[in-house]
């Protein structure tokens, strides 16, 4: 391959930092605000003009899995706070809590029709849909209060290493190039995009079959009579999948779903699957976008002249970003694999809980994932770690625990890490334990007793649906 050789060159430090975070997605501000509110001085860079990630940008509003099939709710901490914030602006819709872990078949049906995602293993799941703009605001609103700084349109481009220990990063903005030095360096682009420079060791062997194996270009199309069309798909499932399958014919996608929020009653959701070679290399980055716009007039055009419902509808939005579902994934000092999923115990390190409900029974079986400390802190680099979906992890776990509201919770715990190694004077990879799980406790994380082993068998009903894959 032909190379050409770059001048070194002098860089401007433009910040020193306790802490910098690369990536405003859900990772990033987990980890950004979590941080800053234990007290690290803390900056944030993003590359695009607002926060949210995948769960803003690529319209993925849906914020799932946050019980476990008992009704418990495992994934509280920032993302409840987020989904607060929600509620109180009327841009949200979940299931009532007194419902979350029933077996009740009318309110499973109920929830079902209402979204698919508020329902798993034949129970009601707290599951929250929330409004993309609004949720734009309010993360500005958090991480304003938290006294971070942010750079927006500003990407993350390289790390700044001394032999083993990450200085800080290089950012290319409208202002060029320049440097932020910090203490701590958290990667939260998703796509692990400071591997390469720091030399973390990574995989990205992900088969063309997996869910997570595609990208995609979700839209959303307005003016639809949803009274018209529910009806139809409920009256007419057949004549419903089989326009489905002509869409799909004529060169476009089928399925919609509907957007749920209050007031936007016109409003339906396309999400799709494009397989692809990398969801790291820019050419096929860029085919997808021109191959999901086509799709996308296809879908529309199909939709609006025989799908009833559709005949008013338009096109209002496709996704400002591109959806990525997983690329570099580290292979950190714990790497969590197919093994773990079917283990009930807890790791000493834990930090987070991920309730399991996309295997059938042997999500009853294994009902919670215990993610350790280790799983986002890299091998090799001594003050670097990652929180977002690059966490440390096989193909399997990557599948089902890619998902919002579970980076947000890998973000909660390494901001919290960071400022409490750096108060404590020491690397993020020594931390005291004990300590950073009594502080996720404070920030009402649920976190299991490590010192007892978990005694676990279901018994409960046996399961009727049999369909179990995720559908994200
Ligand atoms: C179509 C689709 C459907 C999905 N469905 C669901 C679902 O229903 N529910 C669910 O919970 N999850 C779903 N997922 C998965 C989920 O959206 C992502 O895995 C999740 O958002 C990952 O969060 P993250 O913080 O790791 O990365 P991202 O959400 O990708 O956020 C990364 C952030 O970093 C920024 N960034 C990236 N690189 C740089 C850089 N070099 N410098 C500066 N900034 C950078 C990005 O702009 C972005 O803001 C879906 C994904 C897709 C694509």
């Amino acid at each position: 391959m032909k190379t050409i050789k770059e001048p070194a060159r002098e860089t401007k430090v433009i910040r020193e930092a306790d802490v910098v975070v690369v990536g405003g997605g859900p990772g990033g501000i987990g980890a950004a605000v979590s941080a800053a509110r234990n007290g690290a001085d803390t900056v944030l860079i993003e590359r695009y003009g607002y926060l949210g990630g995948m769960g803003t940008g690529g319209l993925v509003t849906i914020i799932p899995q946050l019980t476990d099939y008992t009704g418990k709710q495992q994934i509280v901490g920032i993302t409840q706070e987020w989904i607060d914030r929600l509620i109180t602006r009327n841009a949200v819709d979940y299931p009532k809590k007194e419902h979350w872990g029933s077996l009740d078949k009318e309110l499973v049906r109920y929830y079902f029709q209402r979204s698919f995602f508020m329902t798993r293993l034949d129970r009601v799941v707290y599951a929250a849909i929330i409004d993309a703009e609004i949720s734009k605001y309010i993360l500005n609103e958090m991480v304003e209060e938290a006294g971070i700084k942010v750079y927006c349109h500003a990407w993350g481009t390289e790390s700044i290493m001394e032999g083993n220990h990450c200085k800080g990063v290089i950012i290319e903005s409208k202002s060029g190039r320049q440097a932020i030095l910090s203490k701590v360096v958290i990667d939260s682009t998703g796509d692990g995009d400071l591997f390469p420079y720091a030399g973390i060791e990574y995989e990205d062997n992900i088969p063309p079959h997996f869910r997570i194996a595609n990208l995609a270009l979700c839209f959303w199309v307005d003016g639809v009579d949803l009274k018209k069309a529910m009806d139809f798909r409920q009256n007419n499932p057949k004549e419903f999948m089989e326009l489905n399958r002509k869409a799909m014919e004529a060169g476009g996608q089928g399925g919609f779903m509907p957007s749920n929020l209050p007031n936007q009653d016109a409003v339906v959701w396309f999400h799709n699957r494009y397989p692809n070679k990398s969801q790291i290399d820019v050419e096929e980055l860029t085919r997808v976008e021109f191959e999901g716009r086509k799709k996308m007039i296809k879908t529309w055009e199909f939709f609006k002249k025989n799908m009833p419902g559709f005949e008013k509808s338009f096109i209002v939005l496709s996704c400002p970003q591109l959806g990525t579902r997983s690329s570099r994934r580290m292979v950190g000092e714990y790497q969590l694999s197919e093994k773990d999923l079917s283990d009930n115990q807890p790791f000493e390190d834990t930090i987070a809980i991920f309730p399991d409900l996309d295997r059938g029974q042997d999500s009853l079986d294994h009902p919670n994932m215990y993610i350790p400390y280790r799983c986002l802190l890299p091998k090799n680099v001594d003050n670097f770690l990652v929180a977002c979906r690059a966490f440390s992890s096989d193909m399997h776990v990557q599948d089902y625990f890619n998902l919002i509201p579970h980076c947000i919770a890998f973000g909660e715990a390494a901001g919290a890490a960071a400022a409490l190694a750096l108060r404590a004077g020491v690397g993020v990879k020594d931390v005291d334990i004990k300590a950073l799980q009594k502080q996720l406790a404070k920030q009402g994380v649920p976190l299991p007793d490590v010192s007892k082993k978990v005694d676990y068998k279901y018994d409960g009903p046996g399961l009727v649906s049999t369909s179990f894959t995720p559908p994200h």
